[in-house]
């Protein structure tokens, strides 16, 4: 068992009256990390509770502006410092979740991830920076608490993973691509772009289910849900539609760009040269039906993914293994 040591004197920044000593006395021993710069952005006082989170004692920092080290392995200023020299228009860039704390008004919270190079743990902190007016109410100091909110990201990361993502594949699921899609129809109505999109279908897929099994049908659809995914652009999204098909947002994409990265995708899949084993010598291969619409204020896009879904239809009707695009553009 650990036994709690008695506090290591500490540098401080002035010759305290009583009160003032056990003020900061009283900040030093608080659980909650936290650090105190003065209007220089000097350190003047970093709690034991910060010592532990950053590995960083309280002698390396107090008296120093070297305190960005305990956390960056870059120069980059902690939401203190920011405060301190009123730069608010680069907090948006450095930081997440921007606010102030709801109570007080006055004290900043933002949260971002943080190196630790000390400990080498890279933690994701949140961190709220609160300003101390002096009587004449001129800025004195700033104090920052911290804290680490690692886990809690962790665990929110591991739920929107399973809200938005298919359990098999990894793709995004049908309910991701439902938002998408009406985002993007709300994007591309307002910015006046084309919105493309692609149902992709694997051929033939209940032949492969029973030569294969499920378990082997699984596999496959694995694969080829990797090899859709190569043919992305940052700003594509590709979702598992349901069992064996796929769909494909293709933002600010003409028809023409569409049926190009259809082909594309209906190459990428035949050359993995799966063997369908249903008695032939036949690979898996997919059909692809493509829609793009120029969209409009007050539509949705039911009318984008039912041309896609006749197109698609065309495609196996034709024979497989190939895309079909509907005649024209739809305003
Ligand atoms: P088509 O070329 O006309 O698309 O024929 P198809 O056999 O692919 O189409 P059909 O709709 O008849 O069959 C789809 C099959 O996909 C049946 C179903 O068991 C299988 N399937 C759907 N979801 C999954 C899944 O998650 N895993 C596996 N292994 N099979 C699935
Ligand atoms: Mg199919
Ligand atoms: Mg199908």
């Amino acid at each position: 068992m650990t036994s709690i040591q008695p506090a290591q004197p500490m540098p401080r920044f002035q010759a305290p009256d009583p009160e003032r000593a056990f003020a900061i006395r009283m900040l030093e021993m608080l659980a909650v990390p936290a650090f105190v710069l003065d209007t220089e952005c000097r350190v003047v006082i970093w709690n034991r509770a910060c010592e532990k989170l950053t590995g960083v004692p309280a002698h390396e920092m107090v008296g120093t502006r070297e305190h960005w080290r305990s956390f960056y392995d870059t120069a980059r200023p902690t939401l203190a410092d920011l405060v301190i020299q009123d730069r608010m228009d680069e907090i948006d860039h450095l930081y997440l979740h921007v606010g102030r704390d709801a109570l007080t008004g006055s004290a900043l919270c933002a949260e971002t991830w943080c190196d630790m190079p000390r400990s080498g743990k890279r933690r994701y902190i949140a961190a709220d920076a609160s300003p101390i007016f002096d009587d004449d109410g001129e800025l004195a100091a700033v104090v920052q608490t911290l804290r680490d909110i690692t886990d809690e990201k962790a665990a929110q990361n591991a739920l929107q993973q399973l809200a938005t993502r298919d359990g098999l594949t990894g793709l995004a699921n049908r309910r991701c691509f439902d938002e998408t899609l009406r985002a993007e129809w709300a994007r591309a109505t307002r910015q006046h772009q084309p919105l493309s999109l692609l149902m992709v279908d694997v051929d033939n897929f209940k032949a492969y289910n029973d030569a294969n099994g499920h378990l082997g049908g699984d596999e496959c659809l694995k694969r080829i849900a990797c090899a859709v995914a190569k043919e992305m652009r940052a700003n594509d999204l590709v979702a598992r539609y349901g069992g064996e098909e796929f769909a494909v947002i293709l933002p600010n994409q003409s028809l023409k760009g569409a049926a190009i990265v259809a082909e594309r995708i209906r190459c990428r899949v035949e050359q993995l040269l799966v063997p369908h084993g249903s008695g032939s010598n036949r690979h898996v291969t997919v059909s692809i039906g493509a829609a793009t619409a120029f969209a409009a204020p007050d539509t949705d896009p039911s009318q984008l993914l039912a041309i896609a879904d006749a197109a698609l239809y065309r495609a196996k009707h034709m024979g497989r293994n190939r895309i079909s695009l509907p005649a024209t553009e739809v305003a």
